[in-house]
C-alpha cells in the first residue's frame, strides 16, 4: 500500500499526540505510527502528579488515552507500524513500514527514549523476572524484598526512593565515587534509612538465571578488586535513558549522546523534517515539555506545508 501524506508522526507518546491534536484540528489527517513503546513513558508509569490540569493526578496510561481519542476526534489516524527505514532525501519523505510504504510530505519525530541497560546476558534474560526499568510499573511486586539499583544520577534516586514504599532494604549501586545525580535528591537518598549507598562497584553478574528468578547479584569494587554477593530478589536500571533516533543519524544532525540536534525549538537540519520530545530533549524531559515541544512541531508542520503551497 502506497500513500501520500501530509504529515507523518513517529510516536504515539505525550509529544506524538500533542502533535497529532493540532496537525488533525489543522485538518492535515495526520498519520500517527505508534512504534515499539506505545504511548511511551508515560504508559508505563502511575500516578501523574504535575501534568497541568488535573487537580488531584491522572494516571499515565489514562492521560495517554485520552490524548488518543481526542487525537482521533479530530481525524488523526493511529497505526501500529514499525518503521523499517527512512528517506529524507526523496520528496514526498518515503518511509518503509511493516505494513508498506507510506509517502509524507512533512514528518515529525516524537520517537522518545527508551531505558538503558546495562547488556549483561544475565540481565537480560532476568528482565521481567526479577529485572526492571521501571520503578513505578514494577514497584508493587517486590513488597517485603531486597533490591538493587544500578545508577547514580536523579533516576536512579528517584527510584531508590520509590522503591522504599514496598522495599525492605535498596542498595544503590554506583560504579564511580562521586554521583551525578542533583544535590537535594542525594541528600534525600541519603536520610533513608532504607537506603544503603555501594560506591565504586560494577555489576558483574545477576544471579538466578537458572532458577529463572533474581537471587542476587555478583558485584566488583573497581578499586581494591573486591568480589562480592549481594542477596536480592529485585534488579532497578536506573543508568539513563538512550534517544530513538538511531535510524535517522546519517540524515539529520545528533549529539554525542544520539539526541536529535534540532534549532528554532523544533527545526531539524532537513526542511520539513521536525523533532520534538525526548528524543531531542535531554534536559526537561518532562510530560507537559514534550506535549509543548510536540505542539510547536505541529505548528512548525503546518506552517511549512502552507509556505510550500498544501
Ligand atoms: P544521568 O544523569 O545521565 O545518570 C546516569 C547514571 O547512570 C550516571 O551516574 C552514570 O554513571 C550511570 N551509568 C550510565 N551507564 C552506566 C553503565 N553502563 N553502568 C553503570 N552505570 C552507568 O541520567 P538520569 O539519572 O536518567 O538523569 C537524566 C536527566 O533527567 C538529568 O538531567 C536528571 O537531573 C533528570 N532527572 C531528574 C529527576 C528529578 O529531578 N526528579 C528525575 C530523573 C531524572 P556515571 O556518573 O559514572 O556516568
Amino acid at each position: 500500500m502506497e500513500e501520500t501524506r501530509d504529515t507523518v508522526i513517529l510516536g504515539s507518546g505525550c509529544a506524538g499526540l500533542t502533535a497529532a491534536i493540532y496537525t488533525a484540528r489543522a485538518n492535515l489527517k495526520p498519520l500517527v505510527l505508534e512504534g515499539h513503546e506505545p504511548g511511551g513513558q508515560l504508559s508505563i508509569t502511575t500516578l501523574v502528579e504535575n501534568f497541568p490540569g488535573w487537580p488531584d493526578g491522572i494516571q499515565g496510561p489514562d492521560l495517554i488515552d485520552n490524548m488518543k481519542k481526542q487525537a482521533v476526534r479530530f481525524g488523526a489516524e493511529l497505526k501500529m507500524s514499525h518503521l523499517a527505514s527512512v528517506d529524507l532525501s526523496v520528496r514526498p519523505f518515503r518511509l518503509k513500514t511493516s505494513n508498506g510504504d507510506i509517502f509524507a510530505r512533512t514528518l515529525i519525530i516524537a520517537s522518545g527514549a527508551s531505558a538503558r541497560w546495562l547488556g549483561l546476558p544475565s540481565e537480560q534474560a532476568l528482565i521481567g523476572h526479577g529485572v526492571s526499568s521501571c520503578a513505578t510499573c514494577d514497584g508493587f511486586f517486590f513488597r517485603g524484598q531486597q533490591i538493587a539499583v544500578i545508577g547514580g544520577g536523579d533516576t536512579a534516586m528517584e527510584e531508590a526512593l520509590f522503591l522504599t514504599r514496598f522495599a525492605t532494604k535498596v542498595t544503590i549501586i554506583h560504579r564511580r565515587e562521586s554521583f551525578r545525580a542533583s544535590k537535594v535528591m542525594l541528600e534525600r537518598a541519603m536520610a533513608n534509612s532504607k537506603i544503603e549507598l555501594l560506591t565504586n562497584t560494577v555489576v558483574e553478574e545477576v544471579l538466578g538465571v537458572q532458577e529463572k528468578s533474581v537471587s542476587g547479584a555478583r558485584l566488583r569494587n573497581v578499586k581494591t578488586g573486591d568480589k562480592s554477593t549481594l542477596p536480592i530478589t529485585g534488579f532497578f536500571l536506573g543508568i539513563g535513558h538512550e534517544p530513538n533516533a538511531k535510524m535517522f543519524a546519517k540524515q539529520i544532525d545528533l549529539d554525542d549522546d544520539g539526541y536529535i540536534k534540532t534549532h528554532n525549538n523544533v527545526l531539524t537540519k532537513v526542511p520539513g523534517v521536525f523533532a520534538c520530545g525526548d528524543v531531542q530533549d535531554r534536559r526537561y524531559r518532562q510530560a507537559i515539555t514534550a506535549a509543548g515541544s510536540g505542539c510547536m512541531a505541529a505548528l512548525e508542520a503546518e506552517k511549512y506545508l502552507e509556505d510550500h503551497g498544501h
